[in-house]
């Protein structure tokens, strides 16, 4: 099936010639009116995926104890930008308040910023988060979430939604995989020739050590986010999550998947209308943060995370109070939250800190 934004992309390709994959994903995502994230009803049952805060209550409850231990930890600043990148429903944060009500002086120390491109989205947030005591700020970038004030952030699945740039092992190098135009002019994969600059992002052991033919991945938009987010932490103060699924060592191929309506499609097949994402590189982010200056703690599987937070004791608290369907349906949420086999393993939480706090909860001390 052809969309307006695959014709769009055409068009381009046969004036201009083949764009990187990083292109095609910022067009596919976030062109202004045709990009999938600006049309909005990607997440929840209804819409193409399932996010771990819309399995269960507890995920955001849990996260929401996370920072006021944070806040606590930083000597209770009485002000704190606590900023959500890519906020979905805003079901996360609102669980998070929700559970931190008790404490005392957190929430009126918090002014919320949600960093958010998808304008129905935003209209969702507001109502999810309606009531919610602290004012809360959009923002169509990071950059512009005020920088005057500790910085509390919580990213979930935001940096899958990132454009990756993909390189390809030829015999005259690392070379740059691109989106070109097949013989019949739809949309196909391509190689620039001659080596490119990117390879010097990827590790020895992948650089030196996979077979020709072999794809990697650089995500140098994930690298000066992050790089961003941990100046700030150590100049103002703070501590962010990362959570994500990835991997944290070495190169795991092209892991740039499409979903439509909870199903995998073709990259090309639904352009705009199908959520396109890559496995994010933890390792290349947690050496980011601390080449910034940060401190890093973690990665952790999601699972064992999930766990040290006390995910285990919450749900017995919830279904002793809970009638026997709403028992098993706590039972069943917190299972695909930290089984091994859900998103227990795969999703990974990177911990970022001003390097003056301590390790942060929920991870195994190094
Ligand atoms: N964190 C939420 C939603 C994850 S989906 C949850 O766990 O349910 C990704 C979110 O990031 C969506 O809200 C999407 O609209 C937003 N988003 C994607 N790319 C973005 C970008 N470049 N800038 C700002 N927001 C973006």
């Amino acid at each position: 099936m052809t969309t307006g934004l695959a014709d769009r992309l055409r068009r381009r390709i046969a004036l201009t010639g083949p764009i990187t994959i990083a292109e095609f994903m910022r067009e596919a995502l976030a062109h202004p009116t045709l990009g999938y994230y600006r049309r909005a009803r990607a997440v929840g049952a209804a819409g193409d995926f399932v996010t771990a805060p819309e399995i269960s209550q507890m995920f955001g409850e849990l996260i929401g104890a996370w920072l006021a231990e944070r806040w606590l930890a930083m000597g209770r600043p009485e002000a704190v930008r606590l900023t959500e990148l890519g906020p979905g429903r805003g079901t996360l944060l609102a669980d998070a308040l929700r559970a931190t009500r008790g404490a005392p002086g957190f929430h009126a120390a918090l002014r919320l910023h949600l960093v958010e491109i998808d304008e129905t989205l935003r209209e969702i947030q507001g109502v999810t988060l309606q009531g919610a005591l602290p004012p809360v700020q959009w923002h169509e970038r990071f950059e512009l979430v005020p920088d005057d004030a500790p910085l509390l952030l919580i990213a979930n699945e935001f940096f899958d939604a990132l454009p990756v740039r993909q390189l390809v092992r030829t015999p005259a190098g690392w070379c740059e995989r691109m989106v070109g135009l097949a013989p019949d002019s739809g949309l196909a994969f391509a190689v620039a020739p001659g080596p490119s600059p990117l390879a010097s992002m990827l590790g020895a052991e992948v650089r030196d050590g996979v077979p020709l033919g072999a794809v990697a991945e650089v995500t140098p938009a994930g690298v000066a986010l992050m790089q961003m987010i941990a100046q700030r932490i150590v100049r103002q103060q703070g501590a962010g999550l990362i959570i994500d699924y990835g991997y944290e060592s070495g190169s795991h191929g092209d892991t740039l998947q499409a979903v439509a309506q909870h199903a995998k499609v073709g990259i090309f097949d639904r352009i705009g209308e199908s959520d396109l994402t890559t496995h994010v590189d933890f390792a290349a982010l947690a050496r980011t943060a601390r080449e910034s200056g940060a401190a890093v703690d973690g990665p952790a599987a999601q699972g064992d995370f999930l766990r040290a937070l006390g995910i285990e004791t919450r749900a017995r608290a919830l279904q002793a109070r809970a009638t026997t369907e709403q028992s098993r349906m706590v039972g069943i949420g917190m299972a695909r939250l930290i089984a091994p086999d859900q998103m227990g393993t795969l999703f990974r939480v990177l911990g970022v800190r001003a390097p003056a706090l301590p390790s942060a909860p929920g991870f195994a001390s190094t």
